[in-house]
């Protein structure tokens, strides 16, 4: 099959490699985050992946990806963590999903929708320990888990884990970080002094597990690290390896004269006869527009800067006066491994103020996933 002109290269076996590395990192068994498309890398195919690799879950936000996975195949250990008013208890606890409840509220909401069911639903406990974010509040926790031992003594719900979400995890020393374990770790203490015990404990995300063994419970819960990416850059790659190439086929080659202008606004001005090159991929694909000015891409081993705006559909790249060799049909690398100097998905996160998180899962739907 000819490669799509526009393209996020997936490296399955890049994946692979990373989930053995956060195991052995961590001491544990890795619960794997796919939420959100699996950061842009597609949910699908990433947890075949993961779960090939020995991973024994999957993490997502949202019920609707778990539903999806499901849909696809996927019968593993799902986890589900972030709930509204509108999400779909009922088609969770059909489809066997672990809902990690953060309220009280919530848990009331899914042992009504078990009750109309007549299944036991699974139900983690999501417990804030210091993000103030999701999970039980501390002045919620007595009230919640007498609802919960209620729930669990008449097999309406049958406790998954307990987990929580470190604030700090990027940085490994912070004293919160043992902190907010200590307080999940009283929290599981409560529950045992009333004979409940979850299946599995779990608080580290990609930094604790990568750092800090010490937090590793039953399980850890990266999402970042599987896909290669340093979690604390500061501090090296840690041995990953990052999966994700996106590459683009140059749209057209043509010149530019001294002295014009390229581009929306004519940012940029030829200040030699050049030539240009137009490659097919723009905001709407997830390139910032604040990389104008900013943006390196590698063609044939050769590095160019972009010129002018990003557009929302494509920019420009200058060639110089020889044209360097590039022709229409060849193959752009905007960010992958690095190697050889080429752009990453963390230069761009560094030039734009963000972190590689936001770049890659916003690489667009436009973008043809396509998996090595
Ligand atoms: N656990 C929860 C509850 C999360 O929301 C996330 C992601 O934000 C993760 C784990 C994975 O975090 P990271 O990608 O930093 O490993």
């Amino acid at each position: 099959m000819t490669e799509p002109d526009l393209t996020a290269t997936i490296d399955l076996s890049a994946i692979a490699h990373n989930v053995g590395v956060l195991r052995d990192a961590s001491g544990v068994d890795v619960l794997a985050v796919v939420k959100a498309d699996a950061y842009g890398h597609g949910a699908v195919p990433v947890a075949r992946t993961v779960l090939a690799s020995g991973a024994v879950g999957l993490g997502v936000a949202r019920m609707t990806e778990a539903l999806a996975l499901r849909e696809a195949g996927i019968d593993a250990p799902i986890t589900a963590w972030l709930h509204t008013g509108a999400t779909d208890f009922a088609a969770g606890i059909d489809a066997g999903i672990d809902i990690a409840v953060s309220s009280q509220r919530q848990l009331d909401a899914v042992v009504a929708a078990a009750r109309v069911s007549g299944r036991t639903a699974i139900v983690s406990i999501k417990v804030d320990t210091g993000l103030r974010r999701s999970g039980v509040a501390v002045e919620e926790w007595s009230d919640f888990t007498d609802a919960a031992a209620k729930a669990l003594a008449d097999n309406t719900i049958e406790l998954r884990s307990m987990m929580t979400h470190l604030a700090r995890g990027d940085e490994p020393d912070d004293p919160l970080n043992s902190a907010q374990a200590a307080e999940l770790d009283a929290a599981v203490a409560d529950f045992a002094r009333i004979g409940i015990r979850p299946h599995s404990v779990h608080v580290a995300n990609s930094p604790a597990a990568l750092t800090r063994p010490d937090l590793s419970r039953d399980l850890v819960r990266p999402g970042i690290a599987v896909y290669g990416r340093s979690p604390i850059p500061r501090l090296g790659d840690f041995g990953l390896i990052p999966a994700m190439e996106v590459s683009a086929q140059v749209a057209l080659v043509k010149r530019v004269r001294a002295g014009e202008g390229v581009s929306y606004g004519h940012e940029w001005i030829a200040r030699r006869d050049s030539l240009i090159a137009v490659i097919p991929a723009g905001y709407a694909d997830g390139v910032p527009r604040a990389m104008s000015g900013k943006l390196r891409v590698g063609v044939n081993g050769r590095i160019f800067d972009a010129v002018g705006r990003v557009c929302m559909d494509q920019f420009v790249i200058d060639l110089g006066p020889d044209g360097g060799g590039v022709v229409e049909g060849d193959r752009a690398v905007l960010f992958g491994s690095g190697a050889d100097g080429g752009p990453t998905a963390l230069d761009w996160a560094e030039a734009t103020g963000t972190i590689d998180y936001e770049i890659v899962s916003g690489i667009g739907a436009r973008v043809v996933r396509r998996y090595i």
